[in-house]
């Protein structure tokens, strides 16, 4: 086989399938062919996160995060709504665990505002009138009327239909390919032959790999973190209504052990996800995906990160690395909902495991989106959480950073 196409994207979860819609979508080319090295979509982070369509608190003004994440959860929210997929619009409130984290509420209040989010301010009997459970331990709260919950399969299902209506081309289950980047060219393992006008790599926990042999980021290396859920059992009489988290500490780029209902209605109330180091890409159950050598790196460079106390990591090892045990996670849950126990609580089939950067160079965890330009071809690194949320706005600034279209005609367009 020897084909041509315009765009070749390299993963199909959130991220890839985005860029294809608004490729489509605009009129850009329809010429895309997504090439997945499973055998279906949604294997990884896409599948297995949340749900959560983040409102655009927590990011520092002017990080990409910031820009893409209020406009993007927008867009996918009614689009969702507009296919009548499964969305619960419970909203979010998040409250301090401990006296001493108070004032980062009203750093994330200013963070959230800056960035376009809908914050409002509550005490605590504004707090118990909808999670009467609930404690803050300071009595204040912020509500986030905006935040919703979607069920992530049922939206990478519709894109795939809707992209393959439009001619769009999925060859799955491609595991060897390889690739000559001078050429333009990807090499199938039955020697099918493609050549592309462009390359976007979305490979999520592999994009660091990927894009080392096109020669681009090569001082970045992903640190995988896994995502161990729990569940409220449907038995108990607690169930909260809304999101529920706690103050997040804002150095690391986890959100700490939180309350979410699922999408669907009765909703399931997952609580997790943890933040444990993984050890391994796909190392989703027991040890069964360790990868040796990833672990000693990964060990190593986390013990540095310790030992260094950058970003002030010695605390995110404190009080979220070894939450594995139920004993722990119920505990942290309890911070939040003191009369939830543990006989209340099951373990969650869910697992994740997200893709986070290190970088070499700077010695510290990325925080924000990178996409990195390469050889007729752009490398999406760090597509950590909100990218799920964010995805559509993130997809028009990858296509405008490809250079496959003009920036007035972005801006000219939605969804
Ligand atoms: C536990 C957890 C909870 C999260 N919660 C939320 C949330 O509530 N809200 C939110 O907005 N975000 C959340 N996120 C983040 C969100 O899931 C990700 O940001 C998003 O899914 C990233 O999408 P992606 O397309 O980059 O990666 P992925 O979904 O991982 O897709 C990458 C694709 O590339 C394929 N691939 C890998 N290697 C190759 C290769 N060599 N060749 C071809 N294909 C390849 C994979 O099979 C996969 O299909 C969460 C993440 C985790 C792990």
């Amino acid at each position: 086989m020897q084909k041509y196409c315009d765009v070749i994207i390299l993963g199909g979860g959130m991220v890839g399938l985005s860029i294809a819609y608004q490729l489509v979508k605009r009129d850009i080319t329809k010429n895309i062919i997504i090439i997945d090295n499973e055998n279906e979509l949604g294997k990884h982070s896409s599948g297995r996160n949340s749900g959560v369509l983040h409102a655009g608190l927590y990011y520092k003004p002017n990080t990409i995060k910031a820009k893409v994440c209020v406009e993007g959860a927008k867009r996918l929210k009614e689009w969702v709504k507009d296919r009548k997929l499964a969305i619960n619009q419970c909203g979010k409130i998040i409250v301090p665990q401990k006296a001493h984290l108070d004032n980062q509420l009203d750093v994330i209040a200013e963070r959230g505002k800056a960035n376009g989010a809908i914050i409002e301010m509550w005490d605590e009997k504004q707090l118990r009138s909808l999670i009467p459970e609930a404690i803050s331990a300071t009595g204040r709260a912020i509500w986030s009327p905006n935040t919703v919950v979607v069920n992530p399969k049922s939206i990478l299902k519709q894109l795939e239909l809707e992209l393959t209506d439009k001619g769009v081309v999925f060859l799955v289950g491609q595991k060897d390919w390889s690739t000559k980047p001078e050429h333009k060219k990807i090499i199938l393992r039955n020697g099918g032959e493609i050549t592309y006008g462009h390359l976007i790599n979305c490979t999520g926990l592999q994009a660091d790999r990927v894009a080392h042999n096109f020669g681009v980021g090569l001082n970045f290396n992903i640190l995988p973190f896994k995502g161990l859920y729990w569940q409220i059992k449907t038995s108990c009489p607690i169930q909260p209504k809304t999101n529920l988290y706690p103050v997040p500490d804002l150095n690391v780029p986890f959100l700490g052990v939180h309350f979410t209902p699922s999408a669907e209605s009765p909703a399931v109330v997952s609580i997790g996800p943890t933040a444990t180091p993984a050890l391994g890409r796909y190392n989703y159950k027991g040890l069964e995906g360790l990868e040796p050598l990833m672990a000693c790196s990964s060990l190593a460079t986390l013990a540095s990160q310790y030992i260094s106390n950058r970003g002030g990591f010695r605390r995110y090892v404190h009080e979220q690395a070894l939450l594995v045990l139920p004993h722990l996670i119920h505990k942290a849950a309890q911070e939040l909902i003191p009369s939830l126990k543990l006989e209340n609580i099951e373990k969650s089939k869910k697992v994740g495991i997200r893709s986070q950067l290190f970088n070499h160079i700077t010695q510290s965890l990325e925080d924000d989106f990178i996409c990195l330009p390469g050889e007729s071809s752009t490398h999406v690194l760090n597509a950590i959480s909100p990218a799920f949320t964010a995805s559509f706005a993130l997809a028009d600034l990858i296509i405008e950073h490809t250079g496959l279209i003009s920036n007035q005609k972005i801006k000219d367009v939605n969804i």
